[in-house]
């Protein structure tokens, strides 16, 4: 049986966090598939592209590609602003776009690279488009004001400023625009257990997860 632990969930849910934790406990890789297209956003913002356009994020894509068969280009502290979490979701409404980073997640599940046990994917379509088949899949939520409220601390200890009220009303938009898209929106697979970590620390989160892990992979 493959190794593929799927967890979705919308920004700032948690679930990054809770995938780097598993992915240490349990020593599987993990992608963050969500710096995917937030690396796609970047390089369209970059050249001054409009990050709904089908041409500029084809070309911010193609530019991505290019980046990563040389350099760590996902690991660029600069990705992780709201300004291009919300270029991202604009791009991730793109099929083509979608389309074009099927391969490079697909292949990192079934072969996470030597040394591993396994393969954590964390975004939005993992459960449902990415990894089908994988045999563990969480689906990671919590209310959107906890949700604005964990970004605008995460913001803050950046350094960086932001008001309650404007990272609630992105957030809003985020999810809108992730859930209400045509192409792989945002939902629970049919088989994924759901987790509210609304009232749920870090580690909370991690145990909850690793009973299931142990109950899917022995
Ligand atoms: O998870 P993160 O906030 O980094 O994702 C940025 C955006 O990328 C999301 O709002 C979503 O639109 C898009 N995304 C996606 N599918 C994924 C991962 C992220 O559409 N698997």
């Amino acid at each position: 049986m493959k190794k593929i632990i799927a967890i979705d969930g919308p920004a700032a849910s948690g679930k990054g966090t809770l995938s780097r934790n598993l992915a240490d406990a349990l020593n599987f890789a993990h992608m963050d598939t969500g710096a995917l297209y937030r690396a796609v956003a970047y390089e369209v913002l970059q050249t001054g592209g409009d990050p709904t356009q089908e041409t500029a994020a084809l070309a911010g894509c193609k530019s991505l590609q290019d980046k990563m068969a040389h350099d760590d280009v996902l690991s660029n502290d600069a990705l992780r602003n709201d300004t291009i979490g919300e270029a991202a979701s604009k791009v991730a409404v793109i099929q083509s776009v979608r389309d074009a980073l099927i391969a490079l997640q697909k292949s990192f599940a079934n072969a996470p690279g030597e040394g591993f046990s396994g393969a954590i994917l964390d975004g939005r379509d993992i459960g449902t488009v990415i990894c089908p088949d994988a045999p563990l899949k969480l689906y990671i939520t919590a209310n959107v004001e906890i949700r604005a409220k964990r970004r605008m601390k995460e913001l803050h200890s950046k350094g960086l400023d932001a008001t309650y009220k404007a990272v609630l009303e992105d957030m809003r938009a985020r999810d809108a625009r992730d859930s209400g898209r045509k192409a792989a929106p945002l939902r629970p697979a049919e088989d994924a257990i759901i987790i509210d970590s609304s009232d749920l620390g870090e580690a909370q989160m991690l145990e909850t997860a690793l009973t299931y892990a142990k109950k899917a992979f022995g």
